[in-house]
């Protein structure tokens, strides 16, 4: 098995989306000023010897300035060269999205869909994209019973698509392959998924999405500022943490700018 992580650009935001109330006013400082921060999306791609080639994330659409609700627009622009795009970034490996077997998204906030609009029709689209059934029916709900077409970070526009069928995860645990796990860590949103891929001679990585975004959530052991359900979240966080003290894990997180740095990048591989 071959693991790529593909560098798709950045956002911008305020680090309180992150981390909890990261400046708390006091009495001498009573308005501290928010700290606007830089920080990765990404995409992991398998290539594996029974299952294929298995994308995991789908980062944010080329045109996300059309697509996206206008209100979100400025609270995290997406920004990327042309070679960061998702498709592009394929092609520097020799593959198209229909060359894709299996796609997992973690959740489906508009930076970990955004890419499903290229595989209406591909074979992993027809095979069902694989969500977590909590995550497609909190999202449709939500999306569903207010005047606009978005609430929060998701939108129709994203996941709701001709010729795109979904595969539901059901439970707490999925192995696609002895070597390749889903595991479902709510807690950011009802149905996140994280991936761990245990590599011959890399070890054992874990890619834990938004259920915990930078490290210091985890070091800290600090709720991020998006959060379904704060139970859920810190117990998703310790079944993380016990995870990754069991293998001796490389951890992916969500959005953690010094720990992606650290990752290879593709062409680059583990193996
Ligand atoms: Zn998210």
């Amino acid at each position: 098995m071959k693991v790529f992580v593909l560098d798709n650009g950045k956002l911008d935001l305020d680090l309180a989306w992150l981390l909890l109330n990261p400046h708390t006013g006091t009495v001498d400082n009573p308005n501290p000023p928010a700290e606007w921060v830089t920080i990765p999306t990404y995409t992991v791609l398998i290539e594996h010897p029974t299952l294929g080639w298995v994308l995991y994330d789908a980062t944010c659409h080329p045109e996300w300035d059309r697509r996206w609700p206008e209100a979100l627009r400025p609270v995290f622009p997406y920004r990327a060269t042309d070679n960061q795009l998702l498709p592009a970034q394929l092609d520097q490996l020799g593959l198209r999205m229909r060359d894709i077997d299996i796609v997992v998204i973690s959740h489906l906030h508009v930076d970990h869909c955004g890419c499903l609009d290229f595989f209406r029709g591909t074979k992993a689209g027809s095979r069902g994209i694989i969500v977590h059934e909590d995550e497609l029916s909190h999202a449709l709900k939500v999306t569903h019973v207010g005047p606009l077409d978005f609430a929060g970070a998701y939108a129709k526009v994203e996941f709701e698509l001709p010729n795109l069928n979904y595969d539901l995860m059901m439970g707490s645990h999925l192995e696609l392959a002895p070597d390749l796990h889903l595991y479902h860590w709510p807690g950011h949103t009802p149905g996140l998924i994280g991936m761990v891929a245990h590599t011959q001679h890399s070890g054992t990585f874990i890619f834990t999405s938004d259920a915990i975004y930078l490290e210091r959530n985890l070091k800290e052991w600090r709720l991020s500022g998006i959060v379904y359900d704060s139970v859920a979240y810190f117990r998703s966080m310790y079944a993380i943490k016990q995870l990754s003290r069991k293998y001796e894990a490389t951890l992916g997180y969500g959005h953690d700018l010094e720990a992606f740095t650290r990752l290879k990048k593709a062409p680059e591989y583990y193996e």
